[in-house]
């Protein structure tokens, strides 16, 4: 082992200042690429591959020709389908790559315009959908990507994000109305999604199956789930599995604005850790204020209006 070690040092770094580079640069890219996939199907596609080239090395080893040879021109077919099959995600890194460095700065306002209108539009529907007493789950995707559970149970809609369209989607009757909508930057991704129930105990007396659903996912994922009460025509926010009740549509805007507006670039590289269901997630994805440690803590009071210097 130590020899080993003794090797790779000699090999690669010999002293050189440039190698020292060169290794950090690929730590670098392999971390990016894995920030990239997590959350995604690719994950389980980039595990089966992992596997297929450790058969492969076994094959070597063993002096397996036939299944040498058979694998290595099963290769090459398969390194056109991996471009097909990651399309999504050589789509999104290259998107990455247009975005670093300055000429981001250019763009940052339409970001936050953006954000702004998804805000707006997504408060408005809240207000109406309260006035009118229909219950309502809508998940804003942030980082953790939500590809996966949409795509599991819900129907795709891939529409622009519009208040209207929101109130029509959840109106009583329709065939969509049951379940969340999944809203993916400004679009619309899908609607009638069933989403994980929180399965702490006090909330099964407390809340009903939509905001146990809505605490389920904000507890498993960084998105923002806005829910609107079918009982009691209340509107609230549950993000980190704390939940903000009888928001206005004003103070929900502003909540919703704050929380999913771009953020300017971390300052330290953040640390991978193990999301509950299993997923990579950087650090904590915003700085939300302590964790609730006892289940009462979920409920926290509306913000006031200084919430937008935050
Ligand atoms: P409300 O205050 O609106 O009555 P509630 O928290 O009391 O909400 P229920 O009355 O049980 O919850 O709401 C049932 C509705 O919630 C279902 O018809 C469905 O649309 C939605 N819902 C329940 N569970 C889920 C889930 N796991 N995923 C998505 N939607 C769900
Ligand atoms: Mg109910």
């Amino acid at each position: 082992m130590i020899d080993a070690l003794r090797d790779f040092f000699e090999t690669y770094l010999r002293g050189s200042w440039t190698s020292i580079v060169d290794i950090l640069l690929v730590a670098f890219v392999i971390y990016w690429l894995f920030i990239l996939i997590r959350g995604t199907r690719a994950v389980r596609i980039v595990i089966g591959l992992s596997i297929l080239y450790l058969v492969y090395l076994a094959a070597i080893f063993f002096g397996f020709d036939l299944l040498r040879r058979l694998m290595e021109t099963a290769a090459v077919v398969g390194l056109f389908a991996v471009v097909v099959v990651f399309q999504p995600e050589l789509r999104r890194a290259l998107e990455q790559i247009g975005r670093i460095g300055s000429v981001n700065r250019f763009f940052v306002s339409a970001e936050v315009a953006g954000a702004e209108r998804v805000a707006r539009e997504i408060s408005r529907a809240s207000r109406i959908l309260a006035g009118s007493r229909h219950g309502a789950l809508i998940v804003l995707e942030r980082e953790t990507g939500l590809t996966d559970l949409a795509t599991e149970s819900g129907v795709p809609v891939h529409a622009d994000l519009r208040a209207e369209l929101l109130v029509t989607i959840f109106y009583r009757g329709t065939a969509l109305h049951d379940g969340a909508v999944i809203i993916s930057g400004d679009r619309i991704s899908a609607a009638g999604v069933l989403l994980p129930m929180s399965q702490t105990a006090l909330d099964s007396e407390r809340y009903g199956t939509r905001h146990r659903a809505a605490i389920g996912i904000s507890e498993q994922t960084d998105a923002v789930v806005v829910v609107v009460s079918e009982e009691t025509g209340s509107i609230s926010l549950v993000v980190r599995g704390r939940i903000e009740r009888n928001l206005t549509e004003d103070q929900l805007r502003r909540r919703i604005f704050n929380l999913i507006r771009p953020q300017p670039p971390r300052r330290a590289v953040p640390f991978l850790r193990r999301s509950l269901d299993g997923r990579w997630q950087v650090g904590r994805a915003e700085p939300d204020p302590a964790e609730p440690v006892d289940p009462e803590a979920r409920v926290v009071a509306a913000p006031d209006r200084g919430a937008l210097r935050r």
